[in-house]
C-alpha cells in the first residue's frame, strides 16, 4: 500500500489528500492547529472572474467535492464587487466542519495538533518527519502544504504583522517549512519596497460592531460599497496587497464590505481610529486579524522551488502545493495544485510518467506562468490569481477564461483529462 503523507491542513493540504485517496493511496494528513482549512478560515471569495473559469476546470478534472463543498456552504453567490463578477462567498464559520467530513468520507486520516519540526533526508529523499515531540513518522511520499505565513515576530522583522492570528499562534507553534527542513534553498516574495512579505488585501470586522443598517445590508446582498470619506482616501495603501486583484482604484475611493459570515474589509489595514471615522462603522472592531488597525498577513515567505509538476526540486519524494508552489493567492489556486501534487505523489510511488497540466487549460498555464514569472528575479513582489490582475488579463488574451461550463469541460475532454483526479491509479 502506498503511504502519501500531507503536511499542513489548508485548502492545498485537503485537495492533496483527496486526489491521492482517489488515486487508490492511504494518506495521512497533519495539521498543526486543531482546524483544518489554514488561512482558508478567514477567506472566502471565490468563483470570482477567471477562478469560475478554474473551479469549472477543476470539477472536469474529477476534483469537484471541494468545489461542491464551498458551493453548498456559500452565503451568497454570484454577487459583484468592484472588478468582479460572478463571486461566491463561502460562510468562514461552517466550511471548516464540511471539508473535514468530507475527508473523513474519503477514509483520510487527519491528525489535528501534530507539527512537523524536522526531516530525515537522505540523499534524493526524505526518510521519515518528525512531530514537535519527537515522533517519527514514516512515508512513501510527502507533500509540503505548510503555506508561507510567516513565524513569530515577523511583526517586528517586517514592520506590518502577520497571518498567524488566522492560523492561531502562538497556541499551536509556529509553522514549519518542510522543504527548508528538507534542506532546499527556498525563496521570498517581496514588497514594492524590497522587503520581504506581502500583505493581504483583506481583513474581517465583527459583523455585530457595524450598524444595524449596515448588517442588514450586508446580510441581504453579500455587498456594501461605502465612499471613503476625502480625508481617508490616502491612507488606503493599495502596493503592499499581496492580493492585487483589489489592488484597485475603487478599493482606495470606497469601503467594500462582503459577506462572509464576518465582514470581510477590502483594504490591507486601516487604523481602527481613522475606520470609526466611517458612518456605520463608529463602533467597529477587528476580528481578524487582531492587529487589522496596524498590519496584516505577511506571507510569501519560503516558496519551494519546484517542478509544473509539483515536485520539489532535488527531493523525489517531496512535492508540494499551495502557497509552498509559488507566489499565487487564493483557495481555488491552492486547491488546483493540491489535486495536481496529491495525483502526482501517487504517480511518483507507481514509478509512473508525472501529470503535467498542459496550457491549453487555465490551470496549466497558471502553473507554468507563475514558475516563468518567477525565474525573473524582478517579479517576486507580483502575487498571481485567476481573479484578477496580471494572470486574469492573460487569461482573457489567452482564450482561457470562460463562465460557461460546457466550453471548459469539453477543453478538459480534449486534453484527455476529464476526471483524471478522482481515477484510482493503484
Ligand atoms: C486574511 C486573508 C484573507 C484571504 N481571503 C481570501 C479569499 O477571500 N479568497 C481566496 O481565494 N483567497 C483568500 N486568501 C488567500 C488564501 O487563503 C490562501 O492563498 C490559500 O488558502 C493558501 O492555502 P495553503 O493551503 O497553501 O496554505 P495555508 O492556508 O497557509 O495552510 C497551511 C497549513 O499548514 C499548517 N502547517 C504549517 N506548518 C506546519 C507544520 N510544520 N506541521 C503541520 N502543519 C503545519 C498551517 O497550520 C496551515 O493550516 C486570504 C488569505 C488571508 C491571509
Amino acid at each position: 500500500m502506498i503511504k502519501v503523507v500531507i503536511i499542513g491542513g489548508g485548502w492545498g493540504g485537503c485537495a492533496a489528500a483527496l486526489s491521492a485517496a482517489q488515486a487508490g493511496a492511504t494518506v495521512l494528513l497533519l495539521e498543526r492547529t486543531d482546524l483544518l482549512l489554514g488561512t482558508g478560515l478567514v477567506g472566502g471569495i471565490f468563483r470570482n472572474n477567471g477562478r469560475f473559469t478554474a473551479a469549472e476546470e477543476i470539477i472536469s478534472l474529477g476534483g469537484q467535492d471541494l468545489i461542491a463543498t464551498m458551493d453548498q456552504s456559500a452565503r451568497h453567490t454570484n454577487i459583484e464587487f468592484p472588478g468582479h463578477r460572478h463571486a461566491s462567498l463561502y460562510d468562514v464559520g461552517k466550511i471548516e466542519a464540511a471539508v473535514s467530513e468530507l475527508l473523513q468520507q474519503h477514509g483520510i486520516k487527519v491528525r489535528l495538533k501534530t507539527r512537523i519540526t524536522d526531516v530525515l533526508r537522505l540523499g534524493k529523499l526524505v526518510r521519515h518527519i518528525v512531530t514537535d515531540n519527537g515522533e517519527i513518522i514514516e512515508g512513501d511520499v510527502f507533500i509540503d502544504a505548510t503555506g508561507t505565513a510567516g513565524p513569530m515576530g515577523n511583526c517586528l522583522t517586517y514592520g506590518n504583522g502577520c497571518s498567524m492570528c488566522a492560523l492561531r499562534c502562538p497556541a499551536f507553534g509556529p509553522r514549519v517549512s518542510i522543504t527548508a527542513r528538507a534542506q532546499v534553498k527556498e525563496r521570498n516574495g517581496e514588497k514594492l519596497d524590497g522587503t520581504f512579505g506581502a500583505m493581504s488585501g483583506s481583513c474581517k470586522l465583527h459583523k455585530e460592531s457595524l450598524s444595524s443598517a449596515l448588517q442588514d445590508q450586508l446580510e441581504s446582498t453579500g455587498v456594501v460599497v461605502i465612499p471613503m470619506p476625502e480625508m481617508l482616501k490616502n491612507k488606503i495603501s493599495l502596493g503592499k496587497k499581496a492580493c492585487s486583484q483589489y489592488a484597485l482604484p475603487e478599493y482606495r475611493d470606497n469601503l467594500v464590505l462582503l459577506d462572509t459570515g464576518h465582514a470581510k474589509m477590502m483594504t490591507s489595514y486601516f487604523a481602527l481610529e481613522d475606520l470609526r471615522q466611517i458612518p456605520g462603522l463608529e463602533n467597529a472592531r477587528f476580528a481578524d486579524p487582531y492587529a487589522g488597525g496596524k498590519g496584516n498577513s505577511i506571507r510569501y515567505l519560503g516558496i519551494a522551488p519546484c517542478a509544473n509538476t509539483l515536485q520539489v526540486d532535488g527531493v523525489d519524494n517531496l512535492f508540494c502545493c499551495g502557497e509552498k508552489f509559488g507566489i499565487m493567492v487564493g483557495h481555488t489556486e491552492a486547491v488546483a495544485t493540491g489535486l495536481l501534487a496529491g495525483h502526482n505523489a501517487v504517480r511518483y510511488s507507481l514509478d509512473m510518467q508525472y501529470l503535467q497540466l498542459p496550457r491549453t487549460l487555465a490551470i496549466g498555464e497558471f502553473i507554468a506562468f507563475v514558475h516563468e514569472q518567477m525565474n525573473e528575479k524582478q517579479h517576486l513582489d507580483v502575487r498571481y490569481t485567476f481573479a484578477g490582475a496580471t494572470f486574469f488579463n492573460r487569461m482573457q488574451e489567452l482564450n482561457l477564461y470562460s463562465i460557461d461550463p460546457s466550453v471548459i469541460k469539453a477543453r478538459v475532454a480534449e486534453a484527455g483529462l476529464s476526471d483524471i483526479f478522482s481515477q484510482r491509479l493503484v
